[in-house]
């Protein structure tokens, strides 16, 4: 036995493959034909996906490339009150933004009919009965986990009634809670599921796609596994709270199941948690609700959307959600992962450029008046095809602040007084002298240029190492352009794991920070969604609100981790 295991596991490690492609794989040798395997991603178009979806999506549509096998995109949507249309398009948006096909576009309320006609069998079958007890009623009646439930009076209506009453249900005789379908199945399991579910309850509400006719809607257990078998699902994933519903599951399809189709088996993994925010729509939906974001897209979101509206790549979710993998516990997975995976990939493809977000003026005394130059910039070290272009230099530059200290000791490597440092691109200056407002801060750097030092000049002064390189721009030419620089929206790792506490308090109040930036002109036609590193700031991308004549940046991730030097010297 352990050395079969011991097998099993070392196989497993050399195709690395995941619990549940061990699963698949079993079954392919036990008798599944490649061909019959089949996924679905299945939302409930109730809100935007989040990264724990991004989790679900790489899993379902990665086991679809895997294998070669069909991915369905179904919307699970049984509940019209909560659902909408706007959902819908967001959910295909992301997906298809993430990068993936599905198969076939599909709405559990394509089954409505199906689903109907199966209930009328169940009845038929003794298999279930209609409730007319108020759902307070039916709660007391649930037991505990250790006592059994109670048998409904109503549970021994004839077929007959119960389906007078079901079609009465359906043709719209009854108002909401009057009456409920329930699965006749046993009061006193130790499964609490599995004392006679509700399959369908009465709802006076139009749904997005069968508008008016229906007035009558399945419940979440009865439709999932009722779905994936007639869309020949053979693997239905879901996350880890509904392992106590595959007994149901298992239940309900026993019931229909015929030998010559394939039956679909649920199989569960843990959900993924991100650490500093939240994901679940419900939590999501009450940030934009009570407008803490902008919306579901505010880029500070956990959302899909949100993440592409801050510049992050499809292809750095991936390998995040590829790098975390699945698992069968529940855990929380630092956030600076998704950065470094954000990072990862924009260092490979973003263009550099330089801008100023804390301006600091420095005139070059030496340099002339009216001089003007276009230095060679490389627009990106990591991909030799991206080629140079030109940023203009003059006497009056803007460095950071931070940039300058009058006096510093020896490890301070920017700019201090009778101290040198390069200017990316350009020359070598040194800090003469510098001029202080009535308060004793520093307005302005009075420096000299080494004439002969400039970068890829090919001098011997050009090839001269000084410690420090700053980013600047030419006054004269600077773009102005309005910078969103965000933090992380919650203060706390698990905001919403505390029992006393709402997770709407641990909201960060200083998430959000805009500044004006000034930016070398080349940016000038920059366009929605163009992504930049800004050299020594971090990675930034031109956000939803911007115009030509007034461009806005989102900060997309800053280039090192700065939380975790701060947590780590508290
Ligand atoms: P939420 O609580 O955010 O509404 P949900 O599970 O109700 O999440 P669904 O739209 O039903 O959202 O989810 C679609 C699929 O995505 C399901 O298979 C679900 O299990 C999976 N999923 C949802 N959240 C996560 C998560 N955090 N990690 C991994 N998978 C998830
Ligand atoms: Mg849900």
């Amino acid at each position: 036995m352990h050395l079969t295991e011991e097998r099993q596991d070392m196989e497993d490690v050399e195709k690395s493959l995941n619990f549940i492609e061990h699963i698949i794989e079993d079954d392919l040798k036990n008798g599944y034909s490649n061909d019959e395997l089949r996924f679905r991603f299945p939302p409930e178009p109730n809100g935007y996906l989040h990264i724990g979806h991004a989790s679900s999506i790489c899993l379902n549509f990665g086991l679809g490339l895997r294998y070669g096998a069909p991915v369905n995109l179904r919307f699970d949507d049984t509940n019209p009150a909560k659902e909408e249309k706007e959902y819908v398009d967001a959910i295909k948006r992301d997906v298809d933004w993430l990068g993936y096909n599905w198969k076939s576009e599909r709405y559990a309320s394509d089954y409505f009919q199906q689903l109907y006609d199966w209930a009328e069998e169940l009845i038929v079958k003794g298999k279930a009965y209609v409730d007319s007890q108020t759902s307070e009623e039916i709660a007391e009646q649930k037991g505990t986990p250790t006592e059994p439930g109670t048998e409904s009076p109503y549970r021994h209506r004839s077929v007959e009634e119960n389906l007078t009453l079901f079609r009465g249900m359906k043709n719209g005789d009854f108002k909401e809670g009057e009456h409920v379908l329930r699965a006749k199945i046993d009061m006193e399991s130790s499964n609490m599921l599995m004392r006679d579910p509700v399959m369908y309850r009465i709802l006076h509400k139009p749904h997005h796609r069968t508008n008016t006719d229906w007035c009558i809607y399945p419940m979440y257990d009865w439709t999932h596994g009722e779905s994936d078998y007639i869309e020949q699902v053979s693997h239905s994933l879901c996350t880890l709270e509904f392992l106590p519903h595959r007994e149901l599951y298992n239940w309900f399809l026993d019931q229909l199941v015929s030998e010559d189709k394939l039956r679909p088996k649920q199989r569960e993994f843990a959900r993924r948690n991100l650490s500093h925010t939240v994901v679940s729509k419900r939590k999501l939906l009450r940030l934009v609700e009570e407008n803490v974001v902008t919306g579901w897209d505010d880029p500070r979101m956990p959302t899909i959307s949100g993440m592409r509206r801050k510049g992050y790549t499809p292809e750095s979710i991936r390998n995040f959600a590829e790098t975390i993998g699945i698992a069968k516990r529940e855990n929380v997975v630092d956030v600076s992962l998704l950065d470094f995976h954000v990072r990862d990939h924009l260092n490979k493809i973003a263009p550099r450029v330089m801008a100023v977000l804390n301006p600091l003026k420095v005139v070059i005394t030496n340099y002339p008046e009216d001089g003007e130059e276009w230095l060679d910039a490389e627009n990106n070290p990591e991909d030799q095809s991206s080629g140079f272009r030109k940023v203009p230099f003059s006497r009056e530059l803007y460095i950071e602040q931070e940039d300058f200290r009058e006096q510093a000791n020896r490890k301070f490597f920017r700019l201090k007084l009778g101290g040198e440092v390069r200017l990316k691109n350009g020359y070598i200056i040194k800090a003469e002298s510098c001029t202080k407002d009535e308060d004793g801060n520093v307005i302005e750097v009075q420096c000299s240029y080494d004439t002969k030092s400039k970068s890829g000049s090919g001098t011997e002064e050009s090839l001269r190492k000084v410690k420090g390189t700053l980013h600047w721009v030419s006054i004269k030419h600077a773009i102005q352009a309005e910078v969103r620089l965000y933090d992380r929206l919650f203060v706390d790792a698990t905001p919403d794991a505390h029992k006393d506490q709402d997770f709407m308090e641990f909201v960060n109040p200083d998430s959000l920070e805009k500044v004006t930036g000034f930016m070398e002109p080349s940016l000038k036609d920059a366009k929605i969604g163009d992504r930049f590193q800004f050299q020594r700031l971090g990675y930034f991308n031109v956000d939803l609100d911007s115009k030509p004549e007034a461009l806005v940046f989102n900060r997309t991730v800053t280039l090192r981790d700065t939380w975790a030097k701060l947590e780590q010297s508290c």
